[in-house]
C-alpha cells in the first residue's frame, strides 16, 4: 500500500480495491474515504434530456455552435449605426424588418435603419439598437425619428459572446439542475449520457416493528426508518424499493439480506447492528461471507455504522436504528456510495463554515454532527443554531433541522460565537 497520506489519512490509489477490515474506531472522514475508495461507477447509460434532471453527467458537454450564433438584438427597436446620431432627433430610412426567425440580410448602409425584434439578427453595417420607446415612426413607416443617441454596441449580443463552439460547458460528473437543462438543449443533446440510477432496497429490523397501516400494539413501534431512508436515496437519485420488514431472528434476517443482495446494487438495513443479544445484522452479513470493511465510527449519533460488501459486489450498509442515527448515517455514508455509483465528482455532503449561535457540547470519543437550523442574519452571517433535542432517537425534534453541525472529537463543548463547520441535509 502506498505511504501517501492526506490530513493523516492513508490514501490508496483509485483502481486498487484490495479489501481489507478496519476492525478499531475510525474516523468519520476515514470511514467516507473508505466508502468513496470502494464504490465504483455503475455503467453510464444514454437518457432522453426530458428525463435528464437530476441525473449526474457522464460525458463533457460541447457547445456545437457559437452562442449567440450571429449578433443578436436584445430589444425591440431599430438597427443603425451610432455614427449617424451625431444631431438628435435624427431622422433614418427605414430599409427594411428584421424578425425573430426571419433577419433582413441586405448590408444597411449610412442614414438608414432596420426595424428590428428581440432575437433578431443585426444586420450587417449596423453597430447599434436603439429601442422602440425612444423612437417614433413618421411618413407613414418610411423613416424613423431616433430620439436619444446610443453607444455604439447597444442591445447587440455579438455571436459567440456567451459560448464558442467547441467549448467545455458542463463536466463529467456534475449533476444536472434546471437551468443545465437549457445548456444541454442549446447544444443539441437530445439525449445525454448519464451515470446509471443505483438500484437499492431498504430493510429494516427489529420484532418491535410494525407498517405505518398497522395500529401498533403493546412493545410496538411503527417503522419510520424505511420511509426516511427510501426518501433520502431518492433524492440522492437512486430506485428505491422498501422490502417486508424483517423481525429479530437470525436465519430469517440472512434469508431476507441474502434475498436482496442478489436484486440490488446496495441493501441499506436499520437497526440491530449494536451489542445487544439481538443484534442479528453483522452476524447474518458475515455469514453470508460479506466483507466488513468498517463496524465502528467515532461518530455520535451512529458508532455503530457498517460498510460491508457481498461476493457478488453489492454494498451493504448496515445502518443502527434509531431513527436520527439513521439520517445521519445514511447521508454521510450511503449517499456518498450513490453518488459516486452515479459518477459524481463530489460525491460527499460538502462542509460549509458557519457561527454557532448558542453554545454546544461535544464528546471526547467521537466526533458529534448534531442537528441545526441554519440562517442568514442581519449582518449576513450564515449562522448555525442547533436544535433542542432528545438525542438520537427524537425525530420529531430533527425533522426540523436543515443541518449538521459538526463538533471535533475530543472538544468538550463550543462557545456561542464560534465558528463551526456544517453541512446541509439533503431534503
Ligand atoms: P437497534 O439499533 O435495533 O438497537 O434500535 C435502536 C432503536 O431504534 C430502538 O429504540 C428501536 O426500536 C428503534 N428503531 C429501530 N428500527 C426502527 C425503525 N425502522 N423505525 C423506527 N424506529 C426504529
Ligand atoms: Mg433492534
Amino acid at each position: 500500500m502506498p505511504r501517501l497520506s492526506l490530513f493523516g489519512l492513508p490514501l490508496r490509489f483509485r483502481g486498487k480495491r484490495e479489501a481489507y477490515t478496519i476492525k478499531r474506531m475510525i474516523s468519520v472522514a476515514e470511514a467516507i474515504q473508505i466508502v468513496k475508495e470502494q464504490i465504483r461507477p455503475l455503467p453510464v447509460e444514454r437518457t432522453e434530456l426530458a428525463h435528464a434532471l437530476g441525473r449526474f453527467l457522464a460525458e463533457d458537454i460541447i457547445a456545437d455552435s457559437d452562442l449567440p450564433p450571429f449578433d443578436r438584438s436584445q430589444m425591440d427597436g431599430y438597427a443603425l449605426r451610432a455614427e449617424d446620431l451625431k444631431t438628435i432627433p435624427a431622422q433614418l430610412g427605414i430599409a427594411g424588418e428584421s424578425a425573430a426567425g426571419k433577419g433582413w440580410h441586405n448590408e444597411l448602409k449610412p442614414g438608414e435603419a432596420v426595424r428590428i425584434m428581440t432575437g433578431a439578427p443585426v444586420p450587417v453595417g449596423a453597430d447599434s439598437v436603439q429601442q422602440v420607446e425612444l423612437t417614433r415612426e413618421i411618413n407613414d413607416g418610411r423613416f424613423v425619428e431616433i430620439l436619444e443617441s446610443v453607444e455604439r454596441g447597444k442591445s447587440i449580443v455579438t455571436r459567440g459572446s456567451e459560448i464558442k463552439r467547441g467549448q467545455t460547458v458542463l463536466r463529467a460528473g456534475e449533476r444536472i439542475n434546471s437551468a443545465m437543462m437549457a445548456v444541454l438543449a442549446s447544444c443539441g443533446y437530445a439525449e445525454v449520457k448519464v451515470g446509471s440510477r443505483p438500484r437499492i432496497a431498504v430493510l429494516a429490523t427489529g420484532s418491535e416493528l410494525v407498517p405505518v397501516t398497522a395500529q401498533p400494539e403493546r412493545d410496538q413501534i411503527r417503522d419510520s426508518n424505511n420511509y426516511s431512508i427510501a426518501a433520502y436515496a431518492q433524492v440522492a437519485g437512486a430506485v428505491v424499493e422498501r422490502l417486508p420488514l424483517a423481525s429479530d431472528d437470525p436465519q430469517l434476517l440472512k434469508s431476507q439480506i441474502a434475498e436482496a443482495t442478489e436484486r440490488f446494487d446496495v441493501v441499506v438495513t436499520s437497526g440491530g447492528v449494536s451489542m445487544g443479544v439481538y443484534d442479528f445484522t453483522k452476524t447474518a452479513l458475515r455469514e453470508l461471507g460479506a466483507h466488513l470493511f468498517f463496524e465502528r465510527v467515532a461518530l455520535r449519533p451512529g458508532k455503530p455504522t457498517v460498510f460491508a460488501r457481498l461476493a457478488n459486489g453489492t454494498s451493504v450498509f448496515g445502518l443502527p436504528g434509531n431513527p436520527v442515527s439513521v439520517s445521519v448515517t445514511f447521508n454521510l455514508f450511503a449517499r456518498t456510495a450513490l453518488l459516486a455509483m452515479q459518477g459524481a465528482s463530489e460525491p460527499a455532503l460538502q462542509e460549509k463554515t458557519a457561527v454557532l449561535a448558542r453554545s454546544v457540547k461535544g464528546t471526547v470519543e467521537r466526533e458529534s454532527y448534531l442537528p441545526a437550523r441554519l440562517q442568514t442574519n442581519d449582518e449576513g452571517y450564515l449562522m448555525a443554531e442547533p436544535l433542542k433535542w432528545g438525542g438520537s432517537s427524537d425525530f420529531i425534534a430533527f425533522a426540523r433541522a436543515s443541518a449538521l453541525l459538526i463538533v471535533p472529537q475530543g472538544i468538550k463543548s463550543l462557545a456561542e460565537g464560534s465558528k463551526v463547520r456544517v453541512v446541509r441535509l439533503p431534503d
